[in-house]
C-alpha cells in the first residue's frame, strides 16, 4: 500500500492517548473512525478533542472554519464494525497484553488484509503483538508521546516481521502528521523508556537513599542537564504505576537487576500514591 491510498484511519481507544492520535490524524485531512468499549468514551474522546481545538481557535493558531472541518472528520462509535473502512489502524487501548491479545483477534477478523495495524503501546512487544493477526509483515509499532498533539516524536517500532513496505509507509505518515519519527527495533522499552525508566529509578534510589532532597534532585537535572523536568516530577506526570509496570518488563524480559524497581516506588504505589492523577506522588497536586 502507499501512503496516498490511506483515507481512513481507525483509532482504537479514545483515551489520552486515543484522542490525542485522532485529532492529530484529523488535522492531517484523514477521516477518522475511533472507536472505544461503548459510544460514551468515544463521543467523550470527542468532546476532548473539540476543546482542544476550541483553544487553539482561542490563540489564534487555528481558524475556526478549520477547526469544525476537522471535528467533521471525526466519526465516534461503540462497536469495532466502522474500523473495516479503514486502510490503517492505531491501537491506543488498555496496556494489558491480554485485553490487546483479544482486541487485535477481533479486528484482525473485521479488516481487509492489506489494513496495516499500528500498536501504541508503550512496553508490549510488537512481534508478540503481531503474532494475535495474521498480518505480521503488516504490523507496527507507532509509540506516541503525551500529550500527543504537542509532542514531535513517535518511536516506529519494527515487530520481528514487520516489512520494509510497512516501515516506510509508516514513517511517512508520521511526517505527513507533522511529527518526527525515529525507527527503533522491538526491544522491552524501545528507546525513550530503555532510557528514561532506569533514569527516574535511579532518581527515586537518589530520594530514598537521601542523597538529596526531591526538589534538589529535579533542580539538578533541570539546572544542570537542561532537562525540562525533573525526574521525579516526569514521574509524577507519567503515573507512578505506569513507571512501575515499565521497569518490572524491563527487568523481566532482560533478566538484568540493573532494572529492578526502588522499593519506595513499589511502596508509594501500593499505597496509591500514583502521582499527578491521584493529585498525590512525590508532590502534591492539590
Ligand atoms: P487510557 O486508559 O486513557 O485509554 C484507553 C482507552 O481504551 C479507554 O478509553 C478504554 O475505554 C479504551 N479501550 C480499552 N479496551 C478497549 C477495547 N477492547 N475496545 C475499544 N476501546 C477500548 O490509556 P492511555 O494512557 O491512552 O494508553 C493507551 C495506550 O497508549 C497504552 O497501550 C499505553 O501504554 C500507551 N501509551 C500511553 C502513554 C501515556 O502517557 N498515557 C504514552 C505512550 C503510550
Amino acid at each position: 500500500m502507499e501512503v496516498e491510498n490511506i483515507k481512513t484511519v481507525g483509532v482504537v481507544g479514545a483515551g489520552t492517548m486515543g484522542h490525542g492520535i485522532a485529532q492529530v490524524f484529523a488535522q492531517a485531512g484523514f477521516e477518522v473512525v475511533l472507536v472505544d468499549q461503548n459510544l460514551d468514551f468515544a463521543l467523550k474522546g470527542k468532546i476532548r478533542i473539540q476543546k482542544n481545538l476550541e483553544k487553539s481557535v482561542l490563540k489564534g493558531s487555528l481558524l475556526m472554519e478549520d477547526s469544525e472541518r476537522i471535528a467533521n472528520r471525526i466519526s465516534p462509535f461503540g462497536d469495532l464494525e466502522p474500523l473495516e473502512k479503514a486502510q490503517f489502524i492505531v491501537e491506543a487501548a488498555f496496556e494489558s497484553i491480554e485485553a490487546k491479545e483479544t482486541l487485535f483477534k477481533k479486528v484482525d477478523r473485521i479488516s481487509p488484509l492489506e489494513t496495516i495495524f499500528a500498536s501504541n503501546t508503550s512496553s508490549l512487544p510488537i512481534t508478540k503483538l503481531a503474532s494475535f493477526t495474521k498480518r505480521g509483515d503488516r504490523f507496527i509499532g507507532m509509540h506516541f508521546m503525551n500529550p500527543v498533539p504537542i509532542m514531535k516524536l513517535v518511536e516506529v517500532v519494527s515487530g520481528f516481521l514487520t516489512s520494509d513496505d510497512t516501515l516506510n509507509l509508516t514513517l511517512l505518515l508520521c511526517q505527513k502528521l507533522g511529527k518526527v519519527p525515529v525507527p527503533a527495533n522491538d526491544f522491552p522499552g524501545f528507546i525513550s523508556n530503555r532510557i528514561l525508566m532506569p533514569m527516574i529509578n535511579e532518581a527515586i534510589f537518589a530520594y530514598m537513599e537521601g542523597v538529596g532532597t526531591k526538589e534538589g534532585i529535579d533542580t539538578v537535572m533541570k539546572l544542570g542537564m537542561n532537562h525540562p523536568m525533573g525526574p521525579l516530577e516526569l514521574a509524577d506526570f507519567i503515573g507512578l504505576d505506569v513507571c512501575l509496570s515499565i521497569l518490572e518488563i524491563l527487568n523481566s524480559q532482560f533478566g538484568d537487576p540493573k532494572y529492578r524497581p526502588c522499593p519506595l516506588l513499589r511502596k508509594m504505589v501500593q499505597a496509591g500514591l500514583l502521582g499527578r492523577k491521584t493529585k498525590k506522588g512525590f508532590y502534591d497536586y492539590p
